[in-house]
């Protein structure tokens, strides 16, 4: 069975404003209405994926906030601190810690065009001191009311959002799919496209099938 073509355009347009060069890493934040708000803004922002420290046993749990988002935004989850700092290190990321202290630096004051990282903290507690210690920078967002704090998924949207202004302003945002890599985009539209075939598929190990123009399966050719 094919998809319908209005759905393939559908996925195919949300695809191409993608970008793996932009994402948060949460630690800590439990709450499913505050984690289904920080993706569902990451899906509206175009963000490809988001990374959580989440122990082992944990299972991050989502409610209708996120209104589907997390079928569409990938989800890395991270055992320790360690790992999540390395895994985006490696991958080049600058990390922007979110700190309410007297060392940080108004979020306006950076440029997030290039490859970019939300630190999130927890609800109650903030970043913890081990991840502080590992950022590259420490940002807050100014605020003038008698509440010390913003909703951790608020923070989000604001910080993503204007990272997303700055690009816009230097033509930085993908419109054709050049936010990510053609092997990320071909796969991706696969499972978006095809999300029970992809999970078989990828059981047996076996490669995907590529797609036609109109999202059609490409007839797999077995080799006599
Ligand atoms: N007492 C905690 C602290 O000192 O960090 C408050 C935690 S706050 C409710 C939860 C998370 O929301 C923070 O860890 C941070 O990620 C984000 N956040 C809240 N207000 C913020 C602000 N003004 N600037 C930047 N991030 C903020």
């Amino acid at each position: 069975m094919s998809i319908l073509p209005r759905r393939f355009e559908r996925i195919k347009n949300v695809l191409n404003c993608r970008m793996e060069n932009l994402t948060v890493l949460v630690e800590a934040v439990n709450k499913p209405h505050n984690l289904s708000a920080i993706l569902r803004t990451c899906d509206a922002a175009g963000v490809f994926e988001a990374n959580f420290i989440c122990k082992r046993d944990e299972v991050k749990t989502f409610n209708s906030t996120a209104q589907g988002s997390q079928k569409w935004v990938k989800l890395n989850n991270h055992e320790t601190t360690i790992s999540a700092v390395s895994h985006l290190k490696k991958k080049g990321f600058k990390l922007y810690g979110t700190t309410l202290n007297d060392s940080s630096t108004d979020y306006r004051n950076f440029d997030y065009a290039e490859n970019t990282c939300f630190v999130l903290g927890a609800e109650k507690w903030g970043l913890s001191d081990e991840l502080i210690s590992k950022v590259d920078e420490s940002i807050f967002i100014p605020m003038t009311g008698m509440v010390q704090s913003l909703n951790v998924s608020v923070a989000a949207s604001i910080l993503l959002f204007e990272a997303i202004r700055q690009r816009q302003i230097k033509s930085l945002l993908p419109l054709n799919g050049e936010g990510l890599s053609q092997k990320e985009y071909q796969k991706t539209l696969f499972e978006w496209s095809y999300p029970e075939l992809a999970s078989i598929y990828k059981k047996s190990g076996n490669k995907y099938p590529t797609l036609n123009q109109d999202g059609e399966i490409n007839e797999v050719i077995k080799k006599q």
